[in-house]
């Protein structure tokens, strides 16, 4: 019946199922939630606020090959992220820059590790923390050691349980320090929101005569693998496997459970039209959450509600959602074994997020899988 099985349907699953079905495949897409879209999962809550089950969701890029893919599923509010920091009782930009430097010193000491600072990186360039902590000089050192406590610290303790130094520099790298003025988080050049949300766009993508979709159901329910073969409702499937879970669940964890961090997220709806300045903001050094963000900036809409989301990061339980991959030495040798073994099955593509144990925005999901695609076609 399926040439084509795919496993999950979140961004990556709905890329490579959509683009499989244009090419004239029968496709099968299996999916263990109540509904589609994977993390980007958004509905409108009983006030009519447009919410993201998982946390927020902001789209960036500069990728304008996965811009113009994705607009043929939606149209687009433009829209551009803003994130304070709460800071010794005030709120101030980040990511880290001028802005900050003037909100939180006396202006003659702003003014100087402004100039301190241009003399050493150039205008517009983004700073890792841990590289500005390398500085000589004593006035950039001061600077240096007040954000790496004051920003990064206690935020990086709250949401890996370790220290920035322990941490994989590509994720500090994420939040750079800004040698510049720009209080926007992002600065890529495409910046949006899918006007009727992200679940709307994926609603799209899997509206298709060659694609069926089955909710509410474990792959593992319904494919097997039997003797380093795949069977499908108790059948040899000889068809392509894409496959976005968890790479550990797909081969029952022999090799060890990989680790992820997890989130509680508690969701609030206030009678007031407005709870704080900016869509986000972060509380690095207060509270046991690690933010707050106020849908009602991302999706506008009148309402005398409105509704915000705590983040509490924990390490990821059983029963909790796998939402970041902990990356550290023990954690990537085990998945190389996976991936290794995965490796030996033809007609296995492992794509996502989960598959390969990364961390992907949602503009390099859609890049993966279109590039994964293009290879599988070339083949
Ligand atoms: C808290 C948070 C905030 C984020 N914020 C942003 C942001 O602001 N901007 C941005 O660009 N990106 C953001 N991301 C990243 C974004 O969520 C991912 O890029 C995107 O979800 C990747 O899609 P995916 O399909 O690879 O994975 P997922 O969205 O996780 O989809 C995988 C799907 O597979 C299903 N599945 C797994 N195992 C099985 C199985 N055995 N059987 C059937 N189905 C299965 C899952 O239920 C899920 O629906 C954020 C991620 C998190 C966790």
């Amino acid at each position: 019946m399926f040439d084509v099985v795919v496993v999950g349907a979140g961004l990556s699953g709905a890329v490579m199922a959509r683009e499989f079905a244009e090419s004239g495949k029968r496709v099968l897409v299996i999916e263990k939630r109540g509904h589609i879209g994977g993390n980007c999962y958004d509905e409108k809550n009983e006030y009519g606020i447009l919410v993201h089950r998982y946390g927020p969701h902001l789209f960036h890029t500069d990728n304008k090959e996965v811009v113009e893919y994705l607009s043929r599923f939606c149209d687009w509010e433009l829209y551009q992220h803003r994130v304070l920091a709460s800071i010794d009782g005030m709120l101030v930009p980040l990511p880290f820059s001028f802005a900050s430097m003037r909100k939180l010193f006396p202006q003659a000491l702003a003014r100087k590790l402004e100039e301190k600072l241009l003399a050493r990186f150039s205008y517009g360039q983004k700073v890792p923390i841990l590289k500005l902590r390398e500085a000589d000089d004593t006035e950039l050192r001061f600077l240096a050691d007040f954000i790496y406590e004051k920003v990064f610290l206690h935020y990086t303790l709250k949401q890996w349980g370790i220290t920035p130094e322990e941490i994989d520099p590509e994720v500090t790298a994420r939040v750079p320090v800004l040698v510049g003025t720009d209080e926007r988080y992002f600065t890529d050049r495409y910046q949006m929101v899918p006007k009727e949300g992200y679940t709307k766009m994926i609603t799209k993508m899997l509206h298709h005569l060659n694609i069926a979709l089955m909710l509410q159901t474990d792959a593992k329910e319904i494919l097997r693998l039997v003797d380093g073969k795949f069977q499908l409702f108790g059948k040899d499937f000889t068809g392509v496997v894409v496959y976005t879970g968890a790479i550990d669940a797909l081969f029952d964890y022999r090799f060890g459970k990989l680790a992820y961090r997890s989130l509680d997220l508690v969701f609030e709806t206030l009678q007031t039209e407005r709870y704080q300045e900016a869509a986000t903001v972060n509380y690095p050094n207060d509270y046991d959450f690690t933010r707050i963000t106020e849908f009602k900036h991302i999706h506008k809409v009148d309402s005398p509600f409105t509704t915000i989301l705590k983040e509490f990061p924990k390490p990821c339980g059983e029963k909790d959602e796998p939402f970041y991959p902990f990356f550290d030495e023990t954690n990537r040798k085990i998945y190389e074994k996976y991936a290794a073994l995965a490796e030996t099955f033809k007609n296995l593509i492992l794509v996502g997020r989960l598959a390969e144990y990364r961390y992907y925005d949602m503009d390099d999901a859609v890049a993966r899988a279109l590039e994964v695609f293009k290879k599988v076609f070339q083949r």
